[in-house]
């Protein structure tokens, strides 16, 4: 991996030139090549309780990292070979299309706009946008209640712009980098309710549950993906089929019963894999 970023950078023409003659095997740029030597570098959460968490002694927890690490796995990277970069929701496709990481497990919806800029693998998860707001409140029951309140979200998420799309003429949207402030911000009195998928919220109540509710049913569906750089059919196959491997032997199961099976969230079917 190391090597592949010296190597972009200093002959990144070179580079593409060798590649658009065909010579060459399993070139840096791709997920087999990029695990030939043993290491890969993985894009995850740091401050998503459940999901994808940087505990204070380094090590690295949740649902997504389980995926990660599987995933790593089926291609013949161990964990003690993973290097882990925390790649927020408006990190992600920079940091593929960059090479500062060589997949994405984070949380990362699947869409249209996103698949121009990347490949997925997946889905392995689904979940639906909801609402987290301070266990006292009483006025806002859904998404139906929002006018005139503050409500947080993340920059480049597609929680932020379903408000922006949806929702803009009544609610103030704030946006921060990452959830866990948006969520310091709403027990602090400064916003009103916070949004993203529900399985996230799930695991900020769990930490806070005498402080924090979920509300209202889910408004959109969110079909989490393994986000690979542009073009990487390859690593989309093997990716997918790790994923399929993780839900047939039961691991996938057993990830989110360990990761989020003490939280109110229930776990879900596994989804049909559609980008393989
Ligand atoms: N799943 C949504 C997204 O990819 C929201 C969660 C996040 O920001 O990571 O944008």
């Amino acid at each position: 991996m190391a090597f592949r970023r010296a190597l972009r950078a200093a002959a990144a023409t070179a580079a593409l030139a060798l590649v658009a003659a065909g010579c060459g095997g399993n070139d840096e740029n791709t997920l087999v090549g990029s695990a030939e030597d043993g290491k890969l570098t993985v894009g995850i959460r740091y401050d998503q309780p459940g999901m994808g968490q940087r505990r204070v002694d380094g090590k690295v927890v949740g649902f997504d990292v389980d995926v990660a690490k599987y995933v790593a796995k089926e291609l013949g990277v161990q964990e003690n070979g993973i290097t882990w970069k925390e790649s927020r929701s408006a990190d992600r496709e920079k940091f593929l299309e960059n090479g500062e990481v060589d997949f994405v497990v984070a949380s990362y919806s699947i869409t249209d706009k996103r698949k121009e800029q990347v490949t997925f693998a997946g889905p392995y998860f689904e979940t639906g946008q909801g609402l987290l707001v301070r266990f006292i409140e009483s006025s806002i029951a859904g998404p139906e209640d929002l006018d005139g309140k503050r409500l947080c979200s993340v920059s480049g998420s597609t929680s932020a712009q379903k408000i922006l799309d949806d929702f803009q003429q009544n609610v103030r949207l704030v946006e921060y980098g990452q959830y866990s402030d948006c969520v310091t911000a709403l027990l602090a009195g400064n916003v009103d309710a916070v949004t993203t998928d529900q399985v996230i919220l799930a695991g900020y109540v769990q930490e806070n549950p005498e402080l924090l509710k979920l509300v209202g049913d889910p408004f959109t569906t969110e079909r989490y993906g393994v986000g690979l750089p542009k073009g990487d059919d390859e690593g989309r196959a093997k990716a997918a089929a790790a994923i399929q491997k993780m839900i047939s032997t039961g691991a996938w199961q057993q990830a989110l019963l360990d990761n989020i099976g003490e939280s109110d969230y229930k776990i879900p079917d596994p989804p049909q894999i559609t980008e393989q």
